[in-house]
């Protein structure tokens, strides 16, 4: 293994968690390795659980564990990922997924797992006050809408709010996250590479808190002291 660096981003819809994942992984020169971009390249390269993932995907069917962790594995063995490390960002899911990850990464494991933590109604907000173009996808918010009328800057279609985006809709899937993901949390507590950063407020704050906590988990853990004789 190289000396880059290993991590993974954890983080509730609408925490930023793809957008800091891709600065982190800039910043130490690994690759951001996003579990959407994964499994297109996979199916596209058709790798064999690509191939199987594809067939999954095209059903509409959810993609079984097995399946995502070949794809993974088949990912993290490639020689940037080897060489110089990554940024997970979307994997894992499930205990089951984090323990194969961590049977892939052999004894090196991970330097950090981050969780990015935005509390519950900040997320909300952020989230219930985004409004997309009809047309082209374009996304604003309530306090920064297009310049005429909700009507898009790009192409002057119809900025409405999405059904997802609505707040019953993302209470559902922040219940979810915190069903499926809180015992993601308590596995990286247990192994000790969690590491939780305050999400909360302007985006390079959230950047600059975020490498001052890996890099205080990347150093070398001091050796016990000796015991008093
Ligand atoms: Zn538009």
């Amino acid at each position: 293994m190289g000396s880059g660096v290993r991590l993974l981003v954890l983080g509730k819809q609408g925490a930023g968690k793809g957008t800091q994942a891709v600065r982190i992984a800039r910043h130490y020169g690994v690759p951001h390795i996003s579990t959407g971009d994964m499994f297109r390249a996979a199916a596209a390269a058709r790798t064999p659980f690509g191939l199987k993932a594809q067939e999954f995907m095209k059903r509409g069917e959810l993609v079984p564990d097995d399946v995502v962790i070949g794809v993974v594995a088949e990912r993290l063995a490639k020689d940037d990922a080897v060489d110089d490390g990554f940024v997970l960002d979307g994997f894992p899911r499930t205990r089951v997924q984090a323990e194969e990850l961590q049977r892939l990464l052999g004894p090196g494991g991970l330097d950090a797992a981050v969780d990015i933590d935005v509390p519950t109604e900040v997320v909300l907000e952020r989230i219930s006050g985004r409004r997309v173009c009809r047309t082209c996808g374009a996304t604003y918010h309530v306090s920064h809408p297009p310049k005429v009328d909700w009507l898009c800057d790009k192409d002057g279609g119809d900025v409405i709010q999405r059904e997802d985006d609505k707040p019953e809709a993302i209470e559902r899937r922040l219940e979810l996250y915190e069903r499926d993901t809180r015992p993601l949390l308590d596995y990286y507590e247990e192994l000790g590479v969690l590491v939780t950063v305050d999400g909360d407020g302007d985006p390079d704050d959230v950047f600059d808190r975020i490498l001052e906590a890996v890099e205080t988990a990347r150093e070398p853990r001091s050796p016990a002291p000796p015991a008093p004789r």
